[in-house]
């Protein structure tokens, strides 16, 4: 199976065979947040993508090494070289210290990935722990030649670093007009160009977050950490390197730009780009208040939300569509997920049921190469760049085969033994493991006790003792015991 997975590699612009560098070991980086503000639907979408993308290799028996950073430094205010870093900003305005802040949402993150049932990676490590070897790397691409220092700040000279090499390759941008377009700012600005862009800041006395380093007391750039990270746990080349496409520049070209000068090679085999969540047609940002967070979509406490979604609906939404291709988020579209994940669920419950029953009849040729071909086509749709919209499409079409089955129209005896425990096998595996899809639990815990324990007395009311009986066995099967108080009937957890 391994050799049919087919990746969309952004740097080729083409669907490329995918060779692991050292196969059956994978490396792969993925940008995670900006710990400065709640996780929003914006962080969903790669969370939830490059889960898959992990889970899938996974299942094809690779040994992946997935890392995923924390930015809790030098990401500033428009992604720019100047301005106030997010994370101090958040600070000063919440009279906090960075860290504190930087744990806060870190552990929110964490929080909601975890309501989304999206894996922890292997490592996951934070800007602000690795400044020395962000510090040895700006060391090393000034000691080949591009970069300089200026005022205390240290900056890559794109020029230089362009005229031997294709920057604005992976972004698609022409070289040409990003330097064209960039005044020479001699005696305005420490950059020579405006195009250059910062490996280490020089802080301001106000600053608070700041590093010794051999050019001043301050902090690196933002790019600067991915490279530096990724280099460190993944090697100077590793399989594959992922985030939103709003990252593509100039974060990652940025990337790419100091791994060259600094290790002489690209850093990324494959580069993987999902495509942005619009709202209503429009791009989410708080300036449109538009901005959705986390918390609210699951609690259903903003004014643009008709109710609350469960994480599993978010999850299944954002899965329904290809990561290249766009998504639009709307009250009715998060209604129909809803709906389709439900299907989905009560298939796997039915699924996990099903027992085969040997019968005299004879086999249904048709019916088994259908379901053979059903199962090969869920697995096409991922092999093909990780499609999972066709994959649930496939997904819909062996589930209707289940339900005929469950419903008894399709008798198992007239299906080969190993053609149905394929099906059931497959259906619960791209289900739970690969596309991550759990049961929600629907059920008011506290709602259901209640209503049983009426009947319970309404039992012992009527002297039903075998009724009476019979609930309390099924309240232990739960782990629950009733106990007939004076003042009535009350529970308890069995200790
Ligand atoms: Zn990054």
């Amino acid at each position: 199976m391994k050799e049919k997975l087919k990746i969309y590699n952004t740097l080729s612009r083409t669907k490329e065979l995918f060779e692991p560098i050292n196969a059956p070991h994978v490396g792969m980086y993925v940008c995670g947040p900006t710990v400065y503000g709640e996780a929003h639907l914006g962080n969903a979408r790669p969370a939830i993508v490059f889960d898959v993308v992990y889970r899938y290799l996974l299942h094809l028996g690779y040994k992946v090494r997935y890392v995923r950073n924390i930015t809790d430094v030098g990401h500033l205010e428009q992604d720019s070289d100047d301005g106030e870093d997010k994370i101090a900003k958040k600070a000063r305005l919440e009279k906090l210290e960075p860290m504190e802040i930087v744990q806060l949402y870190t552990d929110a993150y964490h929080e909601v990935m975890k309501k989304l049932n999206v894996k922890p990676p292997s490592i996951e490590p934070h800007a602000s722990g690795h400044i020395t070897e962000q510090i040895s790397m700006v060391e090393e691409i000034i000691k080949n030649g591009f970069a300089y220092e200026s005022n205390g700040s240290v900056y890559f000279d794109v020029e230089k670093y362009a005229k031997n090499s294709d920057y604005g390759k992976l972004s698609g941008r022409i070289v040409e007009d990003l330097l064209s377009g960039t005044r020479d700012l001699e005696g305005q600005s420490e950059k020579r160009k405006s195009a250059d862009f910062a490996l280490w800041k020089k802080a301001s006395p106000e600053h608070i977050m700041r590093w010794v380093s051999p050019w001043s007391d301050g902090f690196p750039g933002w790019h600067l950490e991915c490279s530096a990270m990724s280099s460190k746990y993944l090697g100077k080349q590793f399989d594959i390197h992922g985030g939103g496409m709003d990252l593509m520049f100039p974060h990652h070209e940025s990337e790419i730009a100091q791994s060259q000068a600094c290790n002489k090679c690209s850093p990324a085999k494959y580069w993987l780009h999902n495509n942005m969540i619009t709202i209503n047609g429009q791009k989410m940002a708080k300036s449109l208040g538009n901005f959705i967070t986390m918390n609210q979509l699951f609690s259903g406490s903003s004014p643009m939300l008709h109710g609350a979604y469960s994480p599993m609906t978010v999850r299944f939404f954002i899965l329904q569509a290809q990561y290249r291709g766009t998504l639009d988020f709307s009250n009715e579209s998060l209604e129909a997920a809803n709906k389709g994940y439900k299907k989905i669920i009560n298939g796997l419950r039915i699924s996990k049921k099903l027992i085969y029953i040997e019968s005299e009849k004879p086999k249904d040729v048709k019916l088994n190469e259908e379901l053979l071909k059903l199962i090969d086509q869920c697995f096409d749709g991922m092999n093909d760049d990780f499609n999972t919209a066709i994959t649930i499409g496939h997904l819909f079409n062996l589930l209707k085969k289940i339900n005929s089955i469950y419903t008894g129209s399709i008798e198992t005896g007239v299906i080969e033994k190993e053609v149905f425990d394929k099906t059931i096998s497959t259906y619960g595996t791209m289900v739970e493991n690969i596309l991550g899809l759990t049961e929600e639990k629907a059920t008011d815990m506290e709602g259901f006790i209640t209503a049983l324990i009426e009947l319970y007395k309404d039992a012992k009311a009527n002297k039903q003792y075998d009724k009476v009986d019979m609930i309390r066995a099924q309240f232990k099967t739960q782990g629950i015991v009733l106990k007939d108080m004076k003042t009535g009937v009350d529970w308890g957890y069995e200790e």
